[in-house]
């Protein structure tokens, strides 16, 4: 007894191509006069949310100090182990202590924003930067003056605005 053949049969107007040479036209031609979502990066970069948790940065004050006073509150609270610093005397009347290294490791750290959390001076924060990838492993373990740097590139709000050869990413 023969098995009766139940696959698909495609109908005499299927089978001569038309349809789907249309339908994919019709696609190409809609997303061709629709809003473009690429961009070319690195020259432009992709907006990220409010909130956006990147690399992170070191507080400047309005007098363009350090904001940190090496309290070690963001070090103790991090899950990750991934900063270290040295506290020495402050050389301002307004503080006991502030960091005369500080140091993140950025191969260790996951982003989680417990350090901001934890921080009772505001000092250290998460920023929108995303594209932070380095050559060598020594490139991303940053010091004070490098996170110090996020501070100066992202503190207006701007950065998204600046291209890459401003910004130094
Ligand atoms: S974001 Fe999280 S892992 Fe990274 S330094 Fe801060 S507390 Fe540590
Ligand atoms: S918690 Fe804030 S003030 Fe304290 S060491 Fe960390 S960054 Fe500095």
């Amino acid at each position: 007894m023969g098995v009766k053949n139940v696959g698909y049969r495609p109908a005499r107007w299927d089978s001569s191509y038309f349809p789907g040479i249309l339908k994919g036209m019709w696609i190409t031609i809609k997303h061709f006069f629709s809003k473009k979502y690429t961009v070319s990066y690195p020259e432009e970069k992709w907006p990220v949310p409010p909130g956006h948790r990147g690399a992170i940065r070191l507080n400047k004050d309005e007098q363009g100090r350090i904001k940190c006073v090496a309290c070690e509150m963001c070090s103790t609270a991090c899950p990750a182990k991934c900063i270290t610093m040295k506290a020495g005397v402050a050389p301002w009347p307004d503080r006991d202590k502030y960091p005369v290294e500080f140091r993140i490791d950025m191969l260790r750290c996951i982003l989680c924003g417990m350090c901001q959390e934890a921080c009772p001076e505001e000092a250290i924060e998460l920023t929108e930067i995303y594209d932070f990838s380095a050559h060598s492993r020594e490139a991303l373990i940053w010091d004070k003056e490098r996170l110090l740097r996020n501070w100066d590139i992202t503190a207006d709000g701007k950065y998204f605005e600046r291209s890459k050869t401003e910004t130094g990413m």
